[in-house]
């Protein structure tokens, strides 16, 4: 249920953004949502179509883009997306989680 907040603060920032730029309307938020950050995009789609009544993006629509995890391979040090394995594509050794990874929730841009 952490997703409340979360809307909150980007309802706020798109008002701030709106404000200082002096946009009229929103038609677009473009957001980046990391696999391990614990949101669901479904809930952010919910909170914000309730809670944008009234804002600057009451209109606007939501595109949501999910990130993968980043892993790096031990043996070789290999960066690549988390899949459908934890192997690493190229010497198949195991990766591990590089940290902080996967746990963005980030507003990429507005279409106005
Ligand atoms: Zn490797």
């Amino acid at each position: 249920m952490h997703e409340l907040p979360v809307v909150e603060d980007l309802i706020k920032t798109l008002d701030r953004e709106s404000e200082e730029k002096n946009i009229t309307g929103i038609k677009a938020v473009n957001l980046r949502i990391g696999e391990l950050s614990g949101i669901m995009g479904e809930c952010v789609q919910m909170y914000f179509d309730v809670l944008s009544r009234g804002h600057s993006c009451e209109r606007a629509v939501l595109n949501i883009t999910h990130v993968p995890a980043m892993l790096k391979c031990d043996k070789c040090g290999r960066e690549f997306p988390h899949e459908k394995s934890f192997d690493c594509p190229d010497c198949g050794s195991m990766g591990k989680l590089v940290k902080g990874s996967g746990r963005e929730f980030m507003l990429e841009s507005i279409d106005v």
